[in-house]
């Protein structure tokens, strides 16, 4: 009984310890030798899947973290190591991190899993291309990431064989859970009025959201669903053509609202509205931002991760769009 009271506690905090280190981004810890296998992920939304299916056997920290760009994101002190430390780098490509020096490092790193592009390679109809540009953000269809599950299981299985079935089976709880997700999207966004459902951000995030939950079933235009003023990666640049096509676009549907991004510039949907109230037509913009490349960092929203950055978004554009 003694034994058993000191026993517990001292588990309780091995338990506490190791999920704390599993999932912060202590990099002193996560350079460490300690058996285990050291991920590094471009996106957090990568690092949580990686974390969801590793679990006590994988330490997994995010490059780009907070704020930051991943369009633009380049290598600064310190980042070498981490790719020379990582047995495994996963990252979204589809031209996602374009950013010279990241995209030369990824490209020359000896063990690299490019998710978008394995799911490119096995069902390239799923993959959205815009004027000749593919689509990176396939994050924004719940659906569409959680194929990226079974390429992080088969690539973690290899480093670890031992651990193979632990990874599958967590692969398959994870994939659950984010499916679980994608209907609980669906369910809430078609409860929006058809009419009323459409989406105007900072940049070219949310095609695949669009596409996923504000069209209609095998909806032909769901490009009509969403725009934005900025392309595919934010750049801060707005020609009087560029607003003059969104002015368009929110007449020919009715659109009142526009939702800016946690880490871009509102400076753009800011001149659009500015210039559409002179028109005469009524515009605000959303109070509270939506994560499209960047996971949320607020308190107060149920935890940081990709299911709650994705439902936070949905939760948001319902209650604008209900308006
Ligand atoms: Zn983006």
């Amino acid at each position: 009984m003694r034994f058993l009271k000191i026993l517990i506690p001292l588990v309780l905090l091995l338990c506490c310890f190791s999920c704390r280190t599993a999932t912060s981004n202590n990099i002193h810890y996560w350079m460490e030798d300690n058996g285990k296998i050291k991920v590094l992920t471009s996106i957090e939304m990568l690092n949580d899947l990686v974390i969801a299916i590793g679990k006590g056997h994988v330490d997994s920290i995010a490059l780009i973290v907070g704020n930051l760009d991943p369009h633009s994101y380049e290598l600064v002190k310190g980042d070498d190591e981490k790719f020379a430390r990582a047995d495994l780098v996963v990252c979204n490509g589809l031209g996602l991190e374009h950013g010279a020096s990241l995209m030369q490092t990824i490209n020359s790193h000896k063990n690299c899993l490019l998710v978008g592009e394995e799911i490119f390679n096995k069902a390239p109809e799923k993959i959205i291309i815009i004027n000749k540009t593919v689509d990176p953000h396939i994050w924004t269809d719940v659906s569409l990431w959680s194929e990226s599950i079974d390429f992080i299981v088969e690539r973690l299985s290899k480093l670890d064989p031992m651990h193979a079935e632990e990874f599958k089976q967590n692969g398959s709880l994870l994939k659950k859970d984010l499916l679980d997700t994608h209907q609980d999207l669906l369910n809430e966004m078609k409860a929006i009025p058809s009419e009323k459902r459409y989406l105007v951000t900072s940049h070219d995030a949310f095609n695949y959201f669009a596409k996923a939950y504000l069209s209609e079933r095998n909806e032909g235009d769901w490009h009509s669903r969403f725009s934005a003023p900025e392309g595919l990666a934010p750049d801060g640049q707005l020609s009087s053509s560029n607003i003059k096509s969104i002015i368009e676009h929110l007449k020919k549907f009715n659109i009142h609202v526009l939702f800016p991004e946690s880490n871009v510039s509102q400076s753009s949907i800011k001149k659009i509205i500015h210039a559409g109230n002179q028109m005469g037509l009524e515009l605000t913009i959303a109070t509270e931002p939506l994560y499209g490349d960047a996971m949320i960092v607020e308190e107060g929203m149920g935890g940081k991760n990709y299911i709650n950055m994705m439902k936070h978004n949905a939760e948001t554009i319902k209650k604008y769009l209900n308006l």
